[in-house]
């Protein structure tokens, strides 16, 4: 079964690969020669991740899964939520987002927010969702220089260290994408 991932990072698709059994072939949106860039214009994580998958289903005939991420801060009423890479501008430029958020949090006490991935997934005519949060607190100043986006400022529930300060594998293991990739990948599993 061929199964496309709606993303152009190919390290993305190997590490998927890699936890599938051989009769699902991942393939990439290189792969299909999708280069043009899919309009992410929904309201919603959910809505965008469907949005991508619909549109490779739709346009290359593929089955296909899609994944979309925010951070949603308690205080701010779930915001940057849908908008997280362009909460400070057009461009995802992090230093700004994350600038942004620590200025809009100047004031609260508030600092809980969690991290959701949501996976759309269209297989066989049918269409499921899954989807991933980690919990934690918004810091008062950036600390650390792994990971990427809001790591920086992020905390999750059970640590002392931000999601940049934590080991790579330790974050992987604790993630909201990587708890969304673990549904995704057991349901495959079970279908295969
Ligand atoms: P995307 O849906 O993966 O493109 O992510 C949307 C926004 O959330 C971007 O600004 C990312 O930098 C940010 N983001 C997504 N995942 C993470 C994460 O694991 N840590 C920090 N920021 C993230």
């Amino acid at each position: 079964m061929k199964l496309v991932f709606a993303t152009q990072n190919q390290n993305k698709v190997k590490e998927v690969q890699l936890l599938l059994p051989e009769n699902i072939h991942v393939l990439s949106l290189q792969d299909i020669g999708c280069l043009e860039e899919i309009p992410e214009i929904a309201d919603s994580l959910e809505g965008n991740a469907i949005l991508k998958a619909n549109f490779v289903t739709a346009r290359y005939g593929y089955d296909c899964f899609a994944d979309d991420t925010g951070l949603l801060v308690d205080a701010l009423n779930g915001a940057p939520g849908v908008l997280s890479a362009r909460y400070a501008g057009n461009e995802n430029n992090s230093e700004a987002n994350m600038n942004k958020l620590l200025n809009a949090l100047l004031h609260h006490s508030n600092r809980k927010a969690h991290f959701k991935t949501v996976i759309a997934l269209n297989l066989n005519g049918a269409q499921y969702v899954f989807e991933g949060k980690a919990q934690g607190e918004i810091t008062s100043e950036k600390r650390g220089n792994h990971g990427f986006g809001y790591d920086p400022i992020f905390k999750p529930d059970g640590f002392e260290e931000t999601f940049a300060e934590l080991p790579i594998a330790i974050k992987n293991g604790i993630s909201h994408r990587a708890k969304a990739i673990k549904k995704l990948l057991l349901f495959l599993n079970e279908m295969s």
